[in-house]
């Protein structure tokens, strides 16, 4: 076989289709979030406002959170000299578990190297090793999820999206001895939709179902103390797992479950994903704690960001640039086809110096195309009439249709 000009027509086929990912190489500047320097503009390097950062509060450059990977720095070194079994568990990483434990109401977490790593290893340890687990999996999980499910060889159902009544059917169908897991989101990431909790936990309950709730895009920005959505509901009690990320509204890297202490040293030794990696360096553990800590009492930024929501949902609407209503921060405004949807944020990318990343397929179906706004507390006004203005340029340029006030 020719595997060069294999992997090229396929390469091909996905530029075709409009499907080509490319990146924009940025340097973000601390200091001046959500402003970076933008390195493959035509012209040479330019500065561009990042609309599409999941940095969702810019915990990334807050003072506190760099001061602490700093001073760990200082005190421990770069890396964490090993995997957690092997020489790598360092002071940080057992305080940053006490910390997210406590955040989530759980008496123990166990921290991953990402949240995409665990949610494979911890949906792959479970599903696995509990004999005849079957998993009922939320049509609209992500892949980490997906892929930890299809590694543990589980029987698996999907249930439809957000479905009580369809996840309470299969449950009723399956055999009342058999062992199940129950695994859905709370934000949707691309869709920003929220999943009925409590109705979820009142059907597991009672088919003896356990539950995993992925937090990734609500911890650190729902609930009082930064819980996600369960924390907000009075729910974190009634969930078996939940799982979060550090890399997002943390603003640092890492992945995690909360959970008893029985589930948690249940993964922690059987889970591949776990055992066998090196851990995060103590610096980036150091700089989540800082982090979690000032979320857990702060609620500043929280509530900026859900101003600027509501700010950027306003003006779109002032022009009729057609979004998607849902009740978290996340604004995708709807293009629907993945060449318009690539153009546009190429020409915002060179004209209006503004990054705004295509989601195009197969992060989402095809024919729901589609920009995925994420405001902070640090775009400004300017910089929200500065976005739809371009927009508005676009919509009439390309003939998008507009949403009707
Ligand atoms: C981003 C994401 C993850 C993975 O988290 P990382 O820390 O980025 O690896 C897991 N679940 C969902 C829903 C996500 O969007």
């Amino acid at each position: 076989m020719n595997y060069e000009a294999f992997m090229s027509s396929k390469l091909e086929e996905l530029r075709d289709e409009g499907n080509y990912r490319v990146f924009a190489d940025l340097e973000r500047r601390r200091g001046s979030f959500p402003k970076a320097t933008c390195h493959s503009l035509e012209g040479g390097p330019g500065d561009v406002t990042v609309w599409c950062s999941n940095d969702y509060l810019g915990m990334g450059q807050n003072p506190a959170v760099l001061a602490a990977m700093k001073d760990a720095i200082d005190r421990c070194g770069a890396g964490a000299g090993g995997t957690r079994n092997i020489s790598g568990t360092n002071h940080f990483h057992v305080e940053l578990e006490t910390e997210l434990a406590d955040l989530h109401g759980k008496d123990s977490a166990l921290i991953f190297t990402s949240g995409y790593v665990s949610n494979w290893a911890s949906l792959g340890t479970l599903a696995s090793r509990i004999p005849n687990c079957v998993v009922l999996s939320d049509a609209g999980n992500h892949a980490s999820m997906i892929e930890g499910i299809r590694h543990s060889r589980a029987e698996k159902q999907v249930f439809k999206h957000n479905d009580t009544e369809d996840l309470n059917r299969r449950l009723s169908a399956l055999d009342p001895g058999q062992p199940k897991i129950v695994a859905f989101e709370s934000v949707y990431s691309m869709d920003g939709d929220i999943a009925p909790i409590k109705e979820f936990c009142d059907v597991a309950e009672a088919h003896g179902a356990m539950t995993y709730l992925d937090e990734v895009h609500a911890v650190g920005l729902y609930g009082p103390r930064g819980g996600g959505v369960a924390e907000r509901e009075g729910l974190m009690d009634r969930l078996t797992v939940i799982e979060g990320t550090l890399g997002k509204a943390f603003g640092v890297l890492g992945g995690y479950i909360a959970a008893s202490t029985t589930l948690c040293d249940f993964v922690r030794s059987f889970a591949s994903g776990f055992i066998f990696t090196t851990a995060l360096p103590p610096a980036v553990a150091a700089g989540a704690i800082t982090s979690i800590r000032h979320l857990k009492t702060s609620d500043a930024e929280r509530l900026a960001q859900h101003e600027r929501v509501r700010r950027l949902r306003e003006r779109l609407d002032h022009f009729g640039i057609p979004h998607m209503r849902n009740e978290s921060h996340i604004v995708p405004v709807m293009v629907g086809d993945p060449v318009k949807c690539k153009w546009i944020t190429d020409w915002l990318l060179e004209n209006a110096g503004i990054y705004v990343q295509p989601i195009n397929y197969p992060t989402v179906p095809r024919g729901t195309e589609r920009l995925r706004l994420t405001p902070s507390p640090l775009h400004t006004d300017g910089d929200i009439e500065q976005l739809v203005d371009a927009l508005n340029q676009l919509w009439s340029q390309c003939a998008l249709s507009r949403a009707v006030a």
